[in-house]
């Protein structure tokens, strides 16, 4: 029972396979072609074989007319008397039979092998010829009786020549030959079909075979994608070659590459996301045990909620981004791209951020803001640019400036945001990697303190969601800075054509 479930289960599979449906249309086209090749070659065989019989009959005839164009046969009427004789063992050949009748189908004489019912046989031809001068072939079956008085029908070619007296159809002479072009064509048929039948079989089984080998390396593939998962995205199927199937083989690697690369990064982000939350939760624990492990006074208490505060807000800060980013990263924030003027959102931002500035003792200055449309969702540059203003104005000492400007960038004509501090700058060394997610240039240079409460904090996430919100607006962010002289942040939008 199973074994009979699984044989049909395997047929099932095979006729539903590429490898069968290939052949068999293959097989298809093949008998089309082998079906019009036949037929073309029966019809000019038939067609030859029908004129070479025709050009013996005529042989035969030209034969025989020399016999009877002897000078009896020219003087006499028809009928009757005048019949000639012939020599039947020269002129009448083995099987063949000659017939002489008046114009009105009366048979006068007969040589050769005797036809049975002879009289309407005549009758029959003599009609279908009609009142026409010219001869005339038909193929039809005789039953005739031969020389050793046996009787077979047999398939005769019969040509009807009218005798003519000064223009009027006298009589008919009829020269009956066996014919074999019936059987040679029924010959030809059968070589035709069986020939055809037999190179569809071989080309069946060819067709099989072929398309096997052609579909070998999908076997390959399915085994090797099967073996591959999650945990083991390494493996690779390395096909040689530069066929189709190679180029398949070669854009699966590839996105396997992707694949593994995406999983690698995604793994990396909760590490450096758990990695980060584990700071501020040990120095809460370590605060909260310090102060619980014995009597403390009122100050003691208030620095350890202090540090609590801080640490929860850096973790609610944290957790604020990776969200952001996980929803950036899983296609869900949706940007709702408007004709919006860039100034007017950094001006938002600037408003924003003065609070902050004010506190930190920095100067936020706003320098030349033209009007510049670029096709943006305005919520998001604006917290684009408060990031950049925010590093701004944290790594930036008390008493230095911050400046906002925005410009009209060259070819391709863009929108420039400019965004400069006097703080410490940034190593050229750190520049490639600013834009990475978790990246910090130095942890401690974030004036980020207890007596600094509700300062903003770094989570080295601000820029990776500065440099998504660029890229979703189609713009590119890069970063100027002299170590000692500050750092300039520069976004460049695609500007609307006006
Ligand atoms: P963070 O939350 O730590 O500020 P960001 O992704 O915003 O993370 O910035 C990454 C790093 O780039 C920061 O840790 C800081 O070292 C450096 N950085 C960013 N902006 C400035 C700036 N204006 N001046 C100096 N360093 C900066």
């Amino acid at each position: 029972m199973h074994f009979a479930r699984s044989a049909t289960g395997r047929w099932s599979s095979f006729f539903s396979s590429i490898r069968f449906r290939l052949t068999l249309w293959f097989v298809i086209i093949l008998s089309i072609v082998l079906g019009i090749f036949s037929l073309f070659i029966y019809a000019s065989q038939s067609r030859d074989l029908r004129l070479d019989a025709v050009q013996r009959m005529q042989t035969k005839l030209d034969r025989l007319e020399a016999y009877f164009r002897s000078d009896a046969w020219q003087d006499s009427d028809l009928p009757p008397g005048n019949v000639p004789t012939i020599d039947e063992q020269t002129v009448v050949q083995p099987g063949d039979f000659i017939l002489l009748s008046t114009a009105d189908a009366q048979v006068l004489q007969n040589w050769g092998s005797i036809p049975q019912n002879l009289d309407s046989l005549v009758s029959g031809l003599v009609s279908a010829v009609g009142q026409a001068h010219n001869s005339t072939v038909y193929e039809q079956t005789v039953s005739v009786t031969d020389g050793s008085n046996s009787t077979r029908a047999r398939s005769y070619l019969l040509l009807t020549v009218p005798i003519l007296r000064h223009d009027a159809v006298v009589g008919f002479l009829i020269l009956g030959s066996p014919s074999t072009l019936a059987d040679q064509l029924r010959r030809l048929q059968l070589s035709l079909l069986f020939g055809s039948l037999g190179m569809l079989v071989i080309a069946f089984l060819g067709g099989i075979w072929l398309a096997d080998r052609a579909m070998r390396p999908v076997s390959s593939i399915t085994e090797t994608a099967r073996t591959i998962s999650e945990s083991d995205l390494s493996r690779r199927l390395n096909m040689q070659g530069r066929d189709e199937l190679a180029q398949l083989a070669g854009t699966f690697d590839s996105m396997l590459s992707r694949l593994q690369k995406a999983f690698e990064r995604q793994r990396q982000f909760v590490a450096d996301a758990s990695h980060e939350l584990r700071t501020p939760l040990t120095i809460i624990n370590l605060e909260v045990g310090r102060v619980l492990s014995g009597v403390r006074n009122q100050n003691d208490y208030r620095h350890a909620l202090q540090v609590v505060n801080l640490e929860s807000s850096r973790m609610t800060r944290l957790v604020n981004d990776l969200m952001t980013l996980a929803r950036m990263d899983s296609g869900q924030t949706i940007l709702q791209l408007r004709n919006t003027d860039l100034s007017e959102a950094a001006l938002e931002a600037y408003e924003r951020m003065s609070g902050l500035a004010e506190r930190e003792e920095i100067s936020l200055d706003v320098g030349e803001m033209l009007e510049l449309r670029v096709r943006g969702d305005q919520q998001y540059l604006v917290q684009m640019i408060s990031n950049l203003i925010e590093n701004a104005i944290k790594y930036t000492p008390r008493g230095g400036r911050v400046r906002i400007e925005t410009s009209l960038g060259g070819e391709p004509r863009s929108a420039v945001l400019r965004v400069s501090d006097t703080g410490p700058g940034i190593p050229a060394e750190h520049l490639p990697h600013l834009f990475e997610r978790f990246y910090r240039v130095d942890a401690s240079r974030a004036r980020d303190s207890e007596d600094d409460l509700g300062s903003p904090t770094g989570t080295g996430l601000g820029l990776s969601i500065v440099s998504w919100i660029v890229r979703s607006h189609g713009g590119q962010v890069g970063v100027l800075s002299t170590p000692g002289q500050g750092a300039t942040f520069e976004v460049s939008l695609p500007l609307l054509p006006t």
